[in-house]
């Protein structure tokens, strides 16, 4: 095991609680959960990929403290965020008999936190949850906060619910196995952290980047930062009426972009996002809010972590414009049918704006969507 371990605490009174990082924590699985929550039934939802490489590590750290378990194993990849997939999933736990008092562990990347978090919201009524990220995009990102949900044609996310977990278990362990593809797409939420409110993290990124990706110690300091401060956000607006939309910083374009891709392997979510943050800056560059200058160096860093940074770079036919426009109008910050952007000042000053005009919006993305 690791010796260093870290906790962040996500203070939301009642419903607070911990994220633990560091290394060897699936095997201490038992002890941890029980310590948070006591014993209860378990039932661990996790996907092929994850459960070939991790699920007895886990079985095996339970032990004694989950006596009474179950494992549903759904299949990898993003189409899984359906209502297709819910019902069965959501049948099976009562199978199961997973009662208000025991617990559901989202045991995956991403898409399983945000499927197995939305069914332990709803059935019963809601059941506890512990999620146990195993992707770099889950730990830094998807398995804190309480966002948990589904897809639908219409649009990414689109139903779900905040229900926030009674522990995360982050074990940078499991990151070996990930896919290197996989690593770099959760690079982009962490490089959010840093775009959106912390330019210092930013700086850091810029020339501890290779750290985080070879396993070093920067890795480790990595997750703990983007936890602390997804924590930060999240204690003063769980439920997204103000500041939490910054996090949301490349999303507007990005959702736009992964449901044009059909959330198929051609686009990955933090892929998307990648493009979107490079997006959001060139445009907050067209409407005069952002100096040339900052939106270059944070495109710069986005391509040398060798990320996207364009619509044409997504493999296939590219985008038409009022197929993304028509996308955009589905999001999730659309009110009144205005849809807030999140825009720049500059690096690590990102705000909402709600007074897009459509036109500039439109001149933009065609452009864009030709590739200039
Ligand atoms: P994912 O869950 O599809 O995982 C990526 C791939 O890596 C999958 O094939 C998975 O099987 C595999 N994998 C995961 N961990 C592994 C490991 N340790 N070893 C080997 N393979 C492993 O995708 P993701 O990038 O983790 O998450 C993306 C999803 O997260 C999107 O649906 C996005 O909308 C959602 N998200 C949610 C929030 C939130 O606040 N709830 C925030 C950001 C993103």
């Amino acid at each position: 095991m690791s010796a260093q371990t870290g906790i962040v605490s996500v203070a939301l009174g009642a419903r607070s609680y911990d994220i633990v990082i560091g290394g060897g924590l699936l095997a201490r699985s038992g002890e941890l959960i029980a310590q948070a929550l006591g014993n209860a039934k378990c039932a661990i939802v996790t996907d092929a990929n994850v459960a070939g490489f991790h699920l007895e590590t886990l079985l095996d750290g339970l032990g004694e403290a989950c006596p009474r378990r179950g494992v549903i194993t759904l299949d990898p990849g993003e189409a899984t965020k359906s209502f297709a997939e819910l019902a069965p999933l959501c049948e099976r736990l009562l199978e199961l008999g997973i009662e208000r008092g025991d617990i559901v562990i989202a045991f995956g990347g991403g898409v399983v936190g945000d499927i197995a978090g939305f069914a332990a919201s709803i059935l019963r009524r809601g059941v506890r949850c512990v999620q146990i990220p195993t992707s770099l995009l889950a730990q830094v990102d998807s398995s804190v906060g309480g966002k948990t949900g589904i897809n639908t044609p219409q649009g990414k996310n689109l139903i779900g619910s905040f229900y926030q977990p009674g522990l995360v278990l982050a074990d940078s362990d499991v990151l070996e196995t990930l896919p290197e593809r996989q690593f770099r797409a959760g690079y982009a939420e962490i490089l959010k952290y840093g775009l959106l409110g912390d330019v210092d993290f930013f700086s850091w990124l810029e020339s501890s980047w290779r750290d985080i990706f070879s396993g070093g110690p920067a890795r480790l300091q990595a997750i703990e930062t983007c936890c602390r401060a997804k924590a930060a956000v999240v204690a003063e607006d769980e439920h997204e009426r103000g500041s939490r939309a910054l996090l949301n910083l490349g999303h507007t374009f990005g959702h736009a972009l992964e449901a044009y891709a059909s959330y198929s392997d051609r686009l990955l979510h933090g892929e998307a996002i990648a493009i979107g943050m490079a997006l959001a800056f060139e445009f907050s560059v067209d409407l005069g809010l952002c100096g040339g200058q900052d939106s270059g160096r944070a495109i710069a860093h986005i391509k040398a972590a060798g990320l996207p940074t364009q619509i044409g770079q997504i493999p296939g036919a590219t985008p038409g414009v009022d197929a993304l426009l028509a996308l955009i109008a589905q999001d999730k910050k659309v009110q009144a049918g205005v849809t807030a952007f999140i825009l720049v000042r500059g690096i690590g000053e990102a705000f909402i704006e709600r007074g897009v005009e459509m036109e500039k919006l439109q001149d933009f993305l065609t452009r864009k969507c030709s590739g200039k």
